[in-house]
């Protein structure tokens, strides 16, 4: 299915200016931007309408901002901290010369560079000014965190008013944009002087579709939806792990596959996604239990295996989750007592359906989690004992309540468990989104492993390639906005040279 039809059209042929892959944040961005601009924009998108819009139709977008005008404190030193395995110091120091002066093996290193940080870091801003004009607002919206490290601005309407803004302004405002619905993006189409022209794709029935332009921005997310990529870079416990929400389902690599078929250099850890704790009972959409660090966490074996608190859970969980999923059968359980209720409205940090499993005694609880009832009483007394006088317990920060003389040690909230209802909830690692992806320049232009730009080519959104280790939570929606802009913007100007 598609709207709005203006361009010229043969039987399986399409002619544009610009093919955009995607129509999340980073698709949409990059094409409105383009059209606002007089071109005429082809966008190919593998949902329906109804469910067009990948992660960002589902997430509520938090941004990591101070203002509207600010990212936040901590934003640049984040992304920096996380850039890389050990990255090579004798390669990295050329990053103090000027970009063009870089030798090609920098251009093309997988790490994040700094200059790709500050630019994003100073277009945040104006792409969420520009989201507003579109009737968006954003604001300092309550989340699931009990406690938490940065500041966050949120729209109001979270991702899916970002979506239906924005391709309700393709699809009805001033300019040439066309939503191929149900059409996916298969491979990339190249001219004779290196460059890339389209696209080729299939709509319904597997028909094929070859759709041209100028230009192509490959904006179709990570590879969260396809167990084969996720297998073969994740390992083979991405078995147990599961997109977090049902637009990652539509997410399958292709976007990645092609640009690293053109010879994109890759970039963002390739091993690795931002993992997020969720009961695997419910099929809610994100149905994260992040409560487990006023408790304990055990394994299948009703044994505990990571400091459950070594800080606040905003910038924690993702390797709680990661730790998750190595665990026998990628599951673990989150044990709590009464004393849960001491904490005032902790309910905001589950957004299960299902009810956790309550006993009134550690071995009923263990029976009806199909533990052994000893291991579970072992370690829960061991943790008990360990636990320091609860007077000083906080739970709005991290209160320094730590076990002593127990491995592994919790570090924050460390409270015996010994008051019943005792609950518990089951946890497995959901993949919000990947981190490999593709190596691009400050104007999105995807690099190629030579160090140069392959022209015609663009990256926006998951597709770029950023993220190392820790993911910099809420960092993920303006990487798109700000990107597929960037894309738009680089392609307006060689299009009007
Ligand atoms: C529940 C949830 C909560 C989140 N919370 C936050 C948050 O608070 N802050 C934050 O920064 N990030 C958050 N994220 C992550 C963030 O939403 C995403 O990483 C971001 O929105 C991705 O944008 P994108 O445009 O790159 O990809 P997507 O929004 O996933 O869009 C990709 C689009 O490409 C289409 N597509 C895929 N393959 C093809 C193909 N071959 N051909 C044609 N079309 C294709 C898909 O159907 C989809 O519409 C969250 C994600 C989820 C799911």
């Amino acid at each position: 299915m598609t709207t709005k039809k203006s361009v010229l059209e043969t039987n399986d042929q399409l002619d544009y200016d610009l093919v955009v892959v995607g129509c999340g944040i980073a698709g949409l961005s990059a094409a409105v931007l383009a059209q606002q601009n007089g071109i005429r924009v082809a966008i190919i998108e593998r949902a329906t309408k109804d469910e067009r819009g990948g992660n960002t139709r589902y997430t509520e977008s938090y941004w990591r901002m101070k203002s509207r005008d600010s990212v936040s404190d901590d934003f640049e030193e984040q992304l920096i901290s996380n850039s890389g395995g050990y990255p090579d110091p004798e390669i990295t120091k050329d990053v103090l010369r000027s970009y063009e002066n870089w030798p090609p093996i920098l251009k093309s290193l997988s790490f994040t560079d700094p200059d790709l940080i500050s630019t994003i870091s100073s277009e945040a801003p104006n792409a969420l000014q520009w989201l507003e004009t579109f009737g968006i607002k954003f604001d300092f919206l309550p989340n699931y965190f009990i406690n938490e490290s940065t500041t966050r601005m949120a729209p109001i309407g979270g991702g899916l008013a970002l979506v239906e803004a924005l391709a309700t302004f393709a699809e009805t405002g001033p300019g040439d944009v066309t939503i191929h619905y149900e059409t996916t993006a298969k491979s990339l189409i190249h001219n004779n002087n290196g460059g890339i022209i389209g696209v080729n794709a299939v709509g319904k029935g597997n028909k094929p579709l070859k759709i041209l332009g100028k230009g192509v921005v490959l904006a179709s997310g990570g590879f969260e939806g396809n167990p084969e990529m996720a297998s073969h870079y994740l390992g083979p416990k991405a078995l147990y792990i599961r997109p977090v929400a049902r637009g990652g389902y539509y997410n399958r690599g292709e976007g990645i596959r092609m640009a690293l078929e053109a010879g994109g250099a890759p970039a963002g850890d390739y091993g690795s996604f931002h993992a997020q704790p969720i009961d695997p009972r419910s099929g809610e959409q994100e149905p994260i239990v992040l409560i487990y660090t006023y408790g304990i966490l055990v394994n299948k074996f009703a044994e505990r295996f990571i400091d459950e608190a070594p800080t606040t859970v905003d910038a924690s969980y993702e390797s709680r989750t990661r730790a998750i999923m190595q665990q026998p059968e990628g599951i673990a359980y989150a044990i709590l007592d009464g004393r849960l209720d001491d904490i005032p409205n902790w309910q905001k940090s589950v957004r299960s359906d299902i009810p956790p499993i309550i006993a009134d005694t550690i071995s009923d609880l263990a029976s009806q989690m199909d533990l052994d009832a000893d291991n579970l009483s072992r370690t829960i007394n061991s943790f008990n004992k360990s636990c320091p006088d609860p007077a000083k317990f906080d739970p709005i920060q991290a209160d320094g309540l730590s076990t002593r003389g127990l491995k592994p040690i919790k570090s924050n909230w460390a409270r015996a468990l010994d008051r019943p209802p005792f609950r518990a909830w089951p946890i497995i690692a959901a993949n919000c989104f990947t981190f490999g992806g593709i190596k691009v320049n400050n104007n999105s232009q995807v690099v190629n492993m030579d160090g140069e730009a392959i022209p015609g080519l663009y990256a926006a959104g998951e597709v770029v390639g950023l993220y190392y280790r820790n993911y910099p939570g809420s960092t993920s929606v303006m990487r798109g906005a700000v990107t597929g802009r960037l894309a738009a913007l680089d392609f307006v100007r060689r299009h009007n040279q």
